[in-house]
């Protein structure tokens, strides 16, 4: 990744650590999970609205590091519109490129400004949280889900 590339991606990070998008309750969700991330401390709760299959609204609450409030901020707002399908493959891109398992995947979009973190494995777990949450939520899970 050239220094260029990584300073934008780090901006863009910083950006949605500290305004985050799509942060606070969401009085039409008909589905929402909490999401706990004990290494590092960060606690989320996300909400959805989903209907006929899509994803029309998504929200979160809670406090975290700057990089599990980015992810999850980037993540509400790439989950709009998109189907519970579309929304389990992206979860799926996202974690083989945080994981080093594969590269960047067009579909991915915003949510690559991310990869730089899989040179710390222990902020992968930060940055997952909000997509584990978001599987608890459309698998309609009772337990808070954990990285751990
Ligand atoms: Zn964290």
């Amino acid at each position: 990744m050239s220094a260029d590339l990584r300073e934008l991606y780090q901006e863009v990070i910083v950006d949605h650590g500290r305004r985050p998008r799509n942060f606070g309750p969401l009085p039409t969700a008909n589905r929402e999970a909490e999401g706990v991330n004990p290494l590092c401390g960060d606690h989320l709760r996300l909400r959805l609205a989903v209907a006929d299959g899509i994803i029309a609204d998504a929200r979160f609450e809670g406090a975290g590091c700057a990089i599990s409030t980015a992810s999850a901020s980037l993540m509400t707002e790439a989950l709009k519109g998109r189907s519970v399908a579309e929304a389990e493959a992206l979860f799926g891109a996202f974690h083989a490129l945080l994981t080093g398992e594969r590269g960047e995947a067009a579909e991915l979009g915003k949510l690559a400004v991310l990869a730089g973190v899989r040179e710390f494995p222990a902020r992968v777990k930060c940055a997952t949280l909000a997509w584990h949450t978001l599987r608890a939520a459309l698998h309609g899970e009772r337990r808070p889900a954990s990285t751990e």
